[in-house]
């Protein structure tokens, strides 16, 4: 298994590709390699990301079969299921990394934003659910002189989102926690931008 620096260089290399439009995307789903992986798989990478559909997270990073593992959620928010998710996949392959990865124009950012702003228009239950977990990074940002930029808002939203959900990974499990004090998890930021193809990785 690589380390936890290899692997962001893999992605960051595999980014390049994607936005050089040189992917190797019929290689890495190709026959060949997928019967490779019927004995098991060693993703190298975790990738907590939004369901967008713009954002597939193997297309981004140009990877194939077996390299990441990809736990999608809209707003890529941290619940119990997602950290569970990521404690099997550290504790069963030794994936060294994980990338929670938000994006530009995020729904469901948008829809949390519309809710701080609008409390009488209530979401069901269900999509409360997630903006609920996504408002606590965002309210004192609304109440900024921000307010009055919304493509700015939603631009710093989207990051305070994405450092939050960094910080619940790293601490919202007894497990994960000790796995990054003894420096074999690395859990990072990261950000795609819609218009460029480009995933920024934030200093965190
Ligand atoms: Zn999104």
């Amino acid at each position: 298994m690589v380390d936890a620096q290899q692997a962001l260089q893999q992605l960051k290399e595999g980014n390049k590709r994607f936005v050089s439009q040189v992917g190797k995307q019929h290689e890495l789903s190709s026959e060949q390699r997928r019967l490779k992986l019927l004995d098991g798989q060693k993703p190298f990478a975790i990738i907590l990301g939004c369901s967008d559909s713009r954002v597939p997270a193997e297309l981004v990073f140009d990877q194939g079969l077996g390299d990441l593992f990809v736990i999608r959620v809209a707003g890529n928010i941290v619940a119990p299921s997602q950290v569970g998710s990521i404690e099997f996949a550290v504790e069963t392959y030794g994936t060294p990394l994980v990338v929670v990865l938000g994006h530009s124009h995020c729904g469901a950012i948008q829809a949390t934003l519309d809710a701080i702003r609008n409390p009488s228009v209530a979401p069901s239950h269900n999509l409360m659910s997630i903006v609920s977990r996504i408002r606590p990074s965002l309210e004192t940002l609304a109440e900024t002189d921000l307010k009055h930029n919304e493509t700015d808002l939603v631009k710093y939203a989207v990051r305070a989102n994405i450092r939050s959900s960094v910080s619940q990974v790293r601490y919202s499990s007894p497990y994960l926690e000790e796995q990054v004090q003894l420096g074999k998890l690395n859990v990072v930021g990261a950000q795609y931008s819609l218009e460029t193809g480009e995933v920024d990785f934030l200093d965190i």
